[in-house]
């Protein structure tokens, strides 16, 4: 296929929404080969993998028996030398950098399962949901902190009866009598980093009038984190040589 990237039509003739990938002719669409990586991406994949080798296998078998603290240095360490912000802007301390560091980052954390989806978890569900559709002020209150691992993000989609099925979650939310707060009704399943995250995406049907709520705190009452999270005990990959 890399022979063909001289056939590429300019960015602008090429509709691009949806899945409209699928009908567009081989070719017309640019794409991207490991020879076209940039000095500073190719480093920025070392530095990952290096991390994933020297600090994160080490620590293997502390993630099956459910140690949070050992993933929680390690999201503060992998903060630490910038892999938590390659998606989040400058204005947010992160580095806004391009997407394919940004695949590049995530593939070199791959070598650990149970690390690599906490890691993913936290950089991509957990953070760019705030990066795409978070206000300005949401954006400054958690960003900087997703950013640099002082914080971990979880994303709480599915439930008992649902999981990819995301309309049919029946978790709601209702506005208190007084119209000060929401009440939040259901349970979440199988949410990576559930056990011990900062923040939390969580979806959720507004049931009667107001606007959807924005955000809410971990241990407000009521509630209760989960109990263990689905990331421990993952092995699907040996270690990166
Ligand atoms: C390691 C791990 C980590 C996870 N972390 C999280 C997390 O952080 N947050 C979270 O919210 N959830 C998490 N989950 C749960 C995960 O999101 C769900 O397991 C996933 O959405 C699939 O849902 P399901 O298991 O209910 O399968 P289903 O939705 O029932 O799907 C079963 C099968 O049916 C197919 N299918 C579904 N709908 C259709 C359709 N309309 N047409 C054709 N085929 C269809 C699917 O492709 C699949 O093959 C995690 C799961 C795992 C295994």
């Amino acid at each position: 296929m890399a022979e063909q990237a001289h056939d590429l039509a300019p960015a602008a003739e090429v509709p691009d929404r949806g899945g409209s990938f699928l009908f567009q002719p081989v070719g017309a669409r640019a794409f991207v080969t490991p020879e076209m990586f940039s000095d500073e991406q190719r480093q920025f994949f070392r530095t990952g993998a290096d991390f994933t080798r020297n600090e994160v296998v080490a620590h293997r078998d502390r993630f099956a028996d459910h140690d949070y603290e050992a993933l929680r240095g390690l999201i503060a360490k992998a903060g630490e030398l910038g892999l938590l912000g390659v998606d989040v802007g400058e204005e947010y301390s992160g580095l806004g950098l391009d997407k394919v560091t940004s695949m590049l980052v995530a593939e070199s954390q791959a070598g650990e399962g149970s690390w690599a989806t906490t890691f993913g978890a936290h950089t991509g569900i957990g953070t760019l949901p705030i990066v795409f559709f978070g206000t300005p002020e949401q954006k400054a209150r958690y960003l900087p902190d997703l950013a640099s691992g002082r914080k971990v993000a979880a994303y709480a989609l599915s439930e008992a009866g649902s999981g990819s099925d995301a309309l049919g979650a029946k978790t709601v939310a209702r506005l208190s009598p007084d119209g000060t707060h929401y009440v939040v009704n259901g349970g979440k399943m199988w949410i990576t980093n559930g056990g011990f995250a900062d923040v939390y995406i969580v979806f959720l049907k507004v049931e009667g009038p107001g606007s959807p709520p924005s955000s809410s705190k971990r241990g407000t009452p009521g509630s209760a984190p989960a109990a263990r999270s689905t990331s421990s005990g993952c092995a699907v990959a040996p270690p990166p040589r």
